[in-house]
């Protein structure tokens, strides 16, 4: 139900919730949810699949957790003998998905240049058995960077925008939400996690610096697969 200018809203079986303060924290659905109280966010539900190998019984103790950023690929231990694997291009956007679609299977022709990448990140791997590929999803904003902001419903907070590394990010996030709600100082400047088109969202050096090296290996990588091919 819409969200009423004092905070409260009124269900359809006409209660009144009072919720002076509400944080919108849905993930993939965060668009969906803002848009309940008519708040656009400037996000996009970005497709990300995974893939799914099994090591040989040669192979030996798992493997440690690799990105392989200049050759665009990542591997993670699974549970058994199994490795997650998937492909770090960063095209994502290109690719909006309806969240509702997570976990669909992902056909074997979308995993193949992926797990050529894996192959040559870490050789072992070239060998191992395909088991299946579901689709992920990343809540993507223009500078990939998360919102963590007051929407200009007042009341009404944004702790979305993960753009894939929310997990990490989660108690970074969670702090500075709180010091956002209860108007202390936050341990992080919010300034760069404002609602873009806030004016003063900008950028700080290091992140800048962290992206440019990020397209920088992005770049390289893809004009060697232009001149290999
Ligand atoms: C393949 C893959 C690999 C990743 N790897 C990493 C990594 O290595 N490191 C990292 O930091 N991050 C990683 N991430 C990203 C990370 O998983 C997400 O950024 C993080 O989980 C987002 O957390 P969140 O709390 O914002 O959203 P979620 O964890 O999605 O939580 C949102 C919650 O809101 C609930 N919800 C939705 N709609 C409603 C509603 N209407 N009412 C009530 N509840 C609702 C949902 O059920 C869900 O429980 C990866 C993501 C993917 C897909």
């Amino acid at each position: 139900m819409p969200a009423q200018p004092d905070g409260a809203v009124d269900t359809r079986e006409g209660d009144r919730i009072e919720a002076p303060v509400v944080v919108n924290a849905a993930g993939l659905w965060s668009p969906s949810v803002a848009g309940l109280a008519g708040i656009a966010l400037p996000i996009v539900i970005g497709r990300h699949p995974v893939f799914l190998v099994e090591r040989d019984a040669g192979f030996g103790p798992a493997h440690v957790v690799y990105l392989d950023l200049a050759g665009g690929s990542y591997v993670r231990p699974e549970t058994g003998d199994l490795t997650m694997t998937g492909s770090l291009t960063d095209d994502e956007t290109r690719h909006p998905m309806d969240p509702e679609r997570l976990g669909e299977d992902v056909g074997l022709d979308e995993a193949i240049p992926v797990l050529e990448r894996t192959g040559r990140a870490v050789p072992r791997l070239a060998d191992a058995t395909y088991r299946r590929g579901y689709a992920g999803a990343f809540d993507i904003t223009p500078d990939w960077m998360p919102i963590i902001d007051e929407s200009p419903l007042r009341g009404f907070y944004v702790a979305a925008g993960m753009s894939g590394h929310g997990f990490k990010l989660a108690p970074a996030v969670g702090e500075m939400m709180a010091a956002l709600i209860t108007g202390t100082e936050s341990p992080v400047s919010l300034m760069p996690f404002r609602l873009p088109g806030a004016s003063s969202r900008r950028i700080s050096d290091d992140m800048l610096i962290c992206h440019i090296r990020w397209h920088a290996s992005h770049r390289s990588r893809r004009s060697e697969d232009r001149d290999a091919s």
